[in-house]
C-alpha cells in the first residue's frame, strides 16, 4: 500500500493485489491490537541482514519522522510506549484508514480476495531475448493471472510479507516468484519468536507461566535488556523474542537475571550483617519469590542458613544468576512469531529503487526481502522505507 501510494502520486496506473478479504491483516494485530507504526531511533545497526549495508539507502531517504508526519495529518493520536517506539492511543485500524484514503487519493485500485496465478515476463515486441530494459517505454513487461483475469503491468512489485501467522493470509508465494525468476533466497527462520527448551526448562517455566523478570539477554555477542516472560510454551516476552532474531539452532542464549547488581556483594553483606535466613529467601529479595524458588530448586538446593553456606558456592550460584545459560530446542515457530527472518538475497535488488538487477521492473519490498528489523517499530518503518523507495520508481 505505501509503494502504491507513492506511485500513484507520480500519476501512476496501479493496481493492488491482495487474497486477503480485509487490508493490512498485519497492521491490525499488530502492537497488540495497537500498531507500533515506527520507531524513532530507526536506523541500519536495528535490522539484521546477510548484506548490513542494504537498508541504509532506503531509510535515510524515508525517515519515522515523515512517516510520523502522515500520521499527524491524519489526526491519529499516538504515544512513545518506550525506547522509540511509537503506538496509536487507539485502534490500529487507524493506520491501515491512512493507508487505504491514501491509495485511494493517489488513484490506486484495490483488487482483494484474488488469487495469483501464474506470473510471466512478457517479450518486448521486436527484442529477441535478454535483460535488457527494452521495448516502448510504456509497454508491459509483465502479465499476472489472477482470479480475475489477466493484468498487464510495466512493474511488479511483490509485497507478499513473511511467513509469519498463516491463518491471517501470509504464504510463501513472494518466495516462489523469486525462485520463479531464479534469484537467491536467504534461509528462512521465524523470528521476533518465543523459545521453546527440552523437558526440564519447559516444565520449570510451565509453572512459572505469566511470571517475567527485567533482565539482559545476549545471542551471539548481541544484547538486550527488556522482560523475560514464562509461559506454558517456554520463554516469550520482548527479550527473548530480540534474541530470537540473533539465534540459529544449537546456539545458547545467556541471560543477566539481575542486570546492574553484585549478587554475590548482596549475600555477603547479609553475611556480614549476621542474617540467618536462606539463600532461597534472601534470593525472593531480588527476583520474584516463585523465580527465586525455582532458580534455587535447580541449582542451589541447601537450606542452611547463610553462615554456613560456603562463600565458594555462593560465588558459583551467583555466577549462574548473572549469566544463566540455556540452549533452546527451538522457536515455537510461524503461528506466532512476528517475522521472518532471511528472504530474498539483497544482492539480487537494487538498494536504492529495491528493483531486481537482471530483471527490469521487477521490485521486492518489505518483509519478504532479507532485512529484518528488532522487535519495536523497525519493520514497518522498513516496509514503509523500501515501498516509498520502490514507489519513486514504478
Ligand atoms: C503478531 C504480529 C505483530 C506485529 N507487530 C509489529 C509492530 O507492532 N511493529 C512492527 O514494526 N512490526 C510488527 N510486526 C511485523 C510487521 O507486521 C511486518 O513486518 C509487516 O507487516 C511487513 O509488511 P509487508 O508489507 O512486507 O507484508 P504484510 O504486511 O505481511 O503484507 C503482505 C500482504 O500480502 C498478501 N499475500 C500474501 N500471500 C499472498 C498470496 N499468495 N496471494 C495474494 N496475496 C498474498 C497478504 O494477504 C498481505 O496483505 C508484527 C507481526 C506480527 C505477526
Amino acid at each position: 500500500m505505501f509503494c502504491a501510494i507513492h506511485a500513484g502520486r507520480r500519476g501512476r496506473s496501479v493496481t493492488l493485489l491482495d487474497h486477503s478479504k480485509k487490508l493490512g491483516g498485519k497492521i491490525l494485530i499488530s502492537g497488540g491490537g495497537r500498531c507500533n507504526f515506527t520507531n524513532l531511533g530507526a536506523g541500519p545497526a536495528n535490522y539484521v541482514s546477510r548484506n548490513p549495508h542494504f537498508c541504509k539507502s532506503a531509510l535515510s531517504r524515508f525517515t519515522p519522522d515523515l512517516f510520523i508526519q502522515m500520521v499527524r495529518d491524519h489526526g491519529i493520536p499516538f504515544h512513545e510506549k518506550k525506547l522509540g517506539q511509537l503506538f496509536c492511543d487507539g485502534s490500529a485500524q487507524a493506520i491501515v484508514d491512512l493507508l487505504r484514503s491514501e491509495c485511494e487519493q493517489a488513484g490506486a485500485r484495490f483488487e482483494l480476495e484474488t488469487q495469483i496465478g501464474a506470473i510471466t515476463r512478457l517479450e518486448p515486441a521486436g527484442v529477441s531475448s535478454g535483460a535488457g530494459d527494452a521495448g516502448s517505454v510504456s509497454a508491459p513487461r509483465f502479465r499476472v493471472d489472477t482470479s480475475r483475469g489477466p493484468i498487464e503491468a510495466r512493474s511488479l512489485v511483490v509485497a507478499t510479507g513473511g511467513l509469519s501467522i498463516p491463518k491471517i493470509g501470509a504464504t510463501g508465494l513472494g518466495y516462489e516468484i523469486a525462485e520463479k525468476f531464479g534469484l537467491k533466497l536467504v534461509t528462512r527462520a521465524a523470528a521476533l519468536d518465543g523459545f521453546t527448551f527440552e523437558d526440564r526448562e519447559t516444565q520449570m517455566f510451565r509453572d512459572l507461566a505469566g511470571a517475567s523478570v527485567d533482565c539482559v539477554i545476549e545471542c551471539n555477542g548481541v544484547r538486550f535488556r527488556e522482560n523475560i516472560l514464562f509461559t506454558h510454551a517456554g520463554l516469550s516476552g520482548p527479550a527473548a523474542l530480540q534474541a530470537s532474531l540473533h539465534w540459529n539452532p544449537g546456539d545458547p542464549i545467556t541471560i543477566d537475571l539481575l542486570p546492574g547488581a553484585d549478587p554475590f556483594s548482596f549475600f555477603l553483606n547479609k553475611k556480614k550483617q549476621g542474617s540467618r535466613s536462606t539463600v532461597r529467601n534472601l534470593l525472593a529479595e531480588l527476583l520474584p519469590t516463585r523465580f527465586a524458588d525455582k532458580l534455587c530448586d535447580l541449582d542451589f538446593q541447601s537450606s542452611l542458613p547463610l553462615p554456613q553456606v560456603s562463600e565458594k558456592a555462593l560465588e558459583a550460584f551467583c555466577a549462574k544468576l548473572k549469566a544463566w545459560k540455556l540452549v533452546p530446542r527451538g522457536t515455537v515457530g510461524y503461528s506466532k512469531a512476528e517475522v521472518t527472518r532471511g528472504g530474498v538475497d539483497t544482492d539480487e535488488l537494487s538498494s536504492k529503487t529495491l528493483e531486481v538487477r537482471k530483471v527490469p521492473g521487477l521490485h521486492f519490498i518489505g518483509e519478504v526481502v532479507d532485512v529484518t528489523g528488532w522487535l519495536g517499530g523497525y519493520n514497518f518503518q522498513w516496509a514503509w522505507a523500501s515501498g516509498w523507495a520502490a514507489g519513486q520508481v514504478v
